[in-house]
């Protein structure tokens, strides 16, 4: 049952039937001449069905849908745009670095392999980057990027009653949706409230855990009654939230630290040792998607040391080791 937010956006719960996450929140505006959908699902029967439901619900069916807003690349958000297009001739919207980085999503698999075998992954870590660079993904990844009735938004730009705020981190152009006059924030997957975002180093020339700071940096500033993200519970203190994510990677940073201490490690045998916010007993009880997971946000905490010269990376057979810089360094944000 779609829930009200305000008298023209509602939140509808679609399933997520392949993916661990289970369940995604899309949301309805409904403007006076239009109907726009805020993400979609994934490309499943799950998915679909659900959003058709929803939608009768609200006495609307697909065909009444004119514009999907995308936040962000992922498979849970994207994932129906190019079938909805089709079908209803819905107008897709996405930030143009997000759109970019579809664009050249076919080189990822590459990238990712290149960047992991430099960081001492398994073969198991090697092989599930397959699921998540190449193949089914970046396939419905591939088919936005031609789609010809896209358009493209730059950060702050305004449309209707909404400002699209650039947020990278969880991805490279992350965007969260602001309603000026509700003091809401369509928060994406950059806030979470049962879960911390996922931030992966994505790129080898970027810092993306320093670019998640900065977003939330600056969605502090924002005057916000509620945020309402793409999974779980809708947020009531977006600030206390903020603070919280802040402090989850503060630990983090001084966690790897602490794992360090005075050895040369590899990302993948300090991804094993950090204790991750899951239910299990060691490394190998993880599933190979989680741990593909654990292995981008190790390397995402590591750039962010390098980059405050906490640790220093040195290549020995082919493989990157990190060294901290100095004893007793703390990191706090
Ligand atoms: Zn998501």
């Amino acid at each position: 049952m779609p829930e009200s937010i305000t008298k023209n956006l509602f939140k509808l719960s679609i399933k997520l039937p392949d993916l661990a996450i289970e369940s995604l929140n899309a949301y309805l505006l409904t403007l006076n001449d239009k109907n726009i959908l805020i993400d979609t699902g994934s490309p499943s029967y799950g998915s679909i069905s659900l959003l058709v439901e929803e939608l009768e619900d609200l006495g609307m069916k697909i065909s009444d849908i004119n514009e999907i807003i995308i936040t962000h690349f992922h498979i849970d958000h994207i994932g129906l745009a190019y079938l909805l297009s089709k079908l209803a001739k819905v107008k897709i919207i996405i930030g143009n670095v997000e759109y970019n980085f579809i664009k050249r999503f076919k080189y990822r698999y590459e990238e990712m392999i290149k960047i992991l075998k430099l960081n001492g992954a398994s073969q198991q870590l090697l092989n599930i980057a397959f699921d998540f660079t190449s193949g089914f993904r970046a396939n419905i990844y591939s088919r936005v990027g031609e789609l010809n009735n896209v358009e493209t938004v730059n950060d702050s730009q305004q449309l209707y009653n909404l400002k699209f705020l650039f947020t990278p981190g969880h991805t490279i152009g992350h965007i969260c949706i602001y309603d000026e006059e509700n003091k809401l924030l369509l928060s994406g997957d950059t806030l979470l409230a049962d879960i911390t975002p996922n931030v992966s180093l994505y790129e080898e020339n970027s810092n993306p855990l320093n670019d998640y700071l900065k977003s939330l940096k600056r969605i502090s500033k924002l005057e916000i009654k509620k945020s309402l993200p793409a999974h779980g519970r809708i947020i009531e203190n977006t600030e206390e939230r903020i603070r919280e994510l802040i402090k989850h990677h503060e630990e983090r940073l001084n966690e790897i630290l602490e794992i360090m201490g005075n050895r040369e490690l590899t990302a993948y045998e300090i991804a094993t040792k950090i204790k991750w916010k899951l239910k299990y007993n060691g490394w190998d009880e993880l599933d190979p998607s989680q741990k593909y997971l654990a292995m981008g946000e190790t390397l995402a905490h590591l750039k962010y040391l390098e980059d405050i010269d906490a640790v220093r990376r040195r290549i020995s057979d082919g493989v990157i080791k990190y060294v901290k810089q100095k004893e007793n360094v703390k990191i706090s944000l």
